[in-house]
């Protein structure tokens, strides 16, 4: 299967409450520009270096998502056209994300990542410091930041019902906090493994990486 029939397979059944990342890390331009062509606008990468070389070659309509864990001191490079940042887990990061998008008068979008997988590997913050993050008055004073949702992975488990049970958790933790903080509108969970179990638990973004552009 070519990566336009891949992509076509995955967005005719894609609801219309669910948008698509398509994640292209590891991947040649020329991939990138055939799902482009085939109507894809969104593409999540999981090194700032790599996305930033890409942006710089590639058609700039095109959201650019940074999914994977940050370093912040390579922030400032992608602050002038990053579109949402999916993995922050710390306040010290958004405070460096608010920064660079100040220079570049910019409001940077961003999900706080929340820990659900049962493994050691995955980073992410407990329930208890997203809240603590939401209500801190130095959060309040960031102008050049909106967090705009939660994003999580589940563990890597052929257990559906694990990963079922974890996404029900994010679901539920989100549903809470969106009770108090309006601006919380995108739940970003699901891969190509697992996306179908995550959008019946309500994810309303999937990052999709190996079922478009094929095994990294
Ligand atoms: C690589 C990656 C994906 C996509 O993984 P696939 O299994 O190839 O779909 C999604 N989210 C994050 C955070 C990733 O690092």
């Amino acid at each position: 299967m070519s990566i336009a029939d891949n992509l076509q397979k995955i967005t005719t059944q894609l609801p219309d409450s669910v948008s698509l990342v398509a994640v292209s890390k590891t991947k040649p331009t020329t991939s990138i520009l055939e799902a482009y062509n085939n109507g894809q606008r969104i593409f999540g990468e999981n090194r700032i270096q790599e996305m930033v070389d890409k942006y710089d070659e590639l058609p700039k309509d095109i959201k650019w998502h940074m999914i994977g864990h940050l370093q912040r001191n390579k922030v400032k490079y992608m602050a002038h056209f990053v579109d949402l940042i999916h993995g922050v887990d710390s306040f010290k990061t958004l405070r460096e994300i608010n920064k660079q998008a100040k220079k570049h008068d910019r409001i940077i979008n961003c999900l706080l990542q929340v820990k659900i997988a049962e493994e050691e590997t995955k980073f992410g913050l407990e329930p208890s410091e997203i809240k603590d993050i939401l209500i801190d008055d130095n959060f309040k004073e960031l102008e050049n930041i909106t967090i705009v949702g939660l994003m999580g992975m589940a563990s890597f488990t052929s257990d559906d019902k694990q990963v079922r049970s974890e996404f029900k958790t994010l679901k539920t933790i989100f549903e809470e906090l969106r009770t108090q903080h309006y601006t919380l509108e995108t739940l970003s969970m699901g891969m190509s493994g697992d996306y179908n179990i995550a959008i019946e638990e309500g994810s309303t973004m999937i990052r999709v990486g190996s079922a478009i552009f094929g095994s990294r």
